[in-house]
């Protein structure tokens, strides 16, 4: 009996994933499956697909009208699965090493269809269980320089960078992150989410007006300054590591934005793990900072002197302003998104997971401390060497 395809929307369950991956022809008709909904995620529901008979597995991630972690009093756009699935595809042009195989989208269903990757750990997991990764900084440190050159005006020709931004205007996912990373946490927001012990600190910022005039420039950066196209949450639970590989997933929050954000983002939350492991392993976290941005130099500078479209790019002093400009801006991102997964709604398990309250209440301070001096020092910092946690 041929299976029914349903059309339009419909929420998948476990059972109606199974018939979605038969009726696309990724199993046959009787094969024995099961599938299990694993999503940890807050958005999405994300289901893997095994087959019993000979251990073929996908992965289906489909994206609720909703936020799932809120629930339905916060739609949410559907169209955030059709920009997913049209990054992941944009960036495995230039670097398919880093990123999920996609093997079919429906945009109407909001359902990207891809490669299993449960061999693999999300990065922050990981971490957070002491591991170290000793390729992790080459292949993010790869994976931002191809994949933010070559959507740029250096790698694009003008015609070609803006139907691309057309592509990829995603107003509702960057509310989001206009909201809860730089708005929110520098104002008493009821979206804020922080121990009491913080609240003194918590209001000293909310009247930090040195700091907040400094926020105010980096969000008009994140506003206006369509660079390339971002990631847009690349933390580190949208990093899934093995010792050999790295691929970056969940790029649902893409446009076209500022380089130095994606960068910025990836730096504070090896920061914000660096703060909540003992003294002697910050050195390997602190590591793999400089060692991300010595390899993004590298391999940016080099795709500039092979494959730059710009006039300018030839002009001593091109090169290094930019790279100058991209790094500050990185340090200052890193200090908004270190300040708001202390404060705001989004934490990470990194601090939230120190048992022990004064321990915990410690690292937080010193997150806060931190973050503000990377906003406030981002023009003086000017390499990762003088990234210093305390
Ligand atoms: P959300 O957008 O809802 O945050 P994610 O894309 O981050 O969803 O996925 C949530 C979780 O689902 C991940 O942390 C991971 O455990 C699992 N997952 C997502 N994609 C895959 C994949 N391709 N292979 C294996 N597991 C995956
Ligand atoms: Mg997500």
């Amino acid at each position: 009996m041929a299976i029914a395809k349903q059309t339009g929307y419909y929420p998948l369950t476990e059972n109606g994933a199974k018939l979605l991956a038969k009726s696309l022809g990724f199993f046959s008709e009787n094969e024995e499956l099961v599938s299990t909904e694993i999503g940890d995620g807050n958005l999405n529901y994300v289901f893997r697909i095994l087959s019993t008979s000979h251990g073929k597995s996908i992965i289906i991630k489909q994206a609720l009208p909703y936020a799932k972690v809120v629930g339905e009093s916060m739609p949410l756009t559907l169209k955030r699965a059709q920009i997913e699935s049209s990054a992941l595809k944009k960036y495995s042009e230039f670097t398919p090493e880093s990123v999920p195989k996609v093997f079919y989208t429906d945009s109407e269903l909001a359902v990207t269809i891809m490669e299993d990757l449960s061999d693999y750990k999300i990065l922050r997991k990981g971490l957070n269980e002491g591991s170290t990764y000793p390729l992790l900084a080459n292949h993010v440190g790869a994976y931002l320089a191809k994949t933010l050159f070559f959507t740029s005006d250096f790698g694009l020709n003008g015609r070609e960078k803006k139907e691309l931004v057309g592509q990829f205007i995603n107003p509702e996912l960057c509310k989001i992150t206009e909201d809860l990373v730089f708005t929110d946490p520098f104002y008493d927001r009821d979206s804020n989410d922080f121990e009491d012990q913080l609240r003194e600190k918590a209001e000293g910022l909310w009247q930090d007006h040195i700091l907040k005039l400094e926020v105010g420039k980096l969000k008009r950066k994140f506003l206006t300054q369509a660079d390339a196209l971002l990631h847009g949450d690349l933390h580190t639970g949208s990093i899934f590591v093995t010792q050999s590989e790295t691929k970056i997933i969940d790029p649902e929050f893409a446009f076209f934005g500022p380089i130095g954000f994606d960068i910025g983002q990836f730096f504070a939350n090896i920061l914000l793990n660096a703060l909540s492991r003992t003294k002697a392993e910050q050195a390997s976290r602190l590591a793999i900072i400089s060692d991300t941005w010595s390899v993004f130099r590298a391999e940016f500078t080099k795709l500039w002197l092979d494959h730059n479209q710009e006039a300018y790019s030839t002009i001593a002093g091109y090169l290094d302003h930019i790279l100058a400009e991209i790094f500050e801006d990185s340090i200052g991102f890193a200090g908004c998104e270190i300040i708001r997964r202390t404060i705001g709604l989004a934490h990470v398990a990194d601090l939230d997971g120190i048992e022990d309250t004064a321990q915990r209440i410690k690292a937080k301070t010193e997150a806060l401390d931190l973050g503000r001096r990377l906003v406030l020092q981002r023009k003086i910092i000017k390499t990762p060497e003088q990234l210093a946690l305390y």
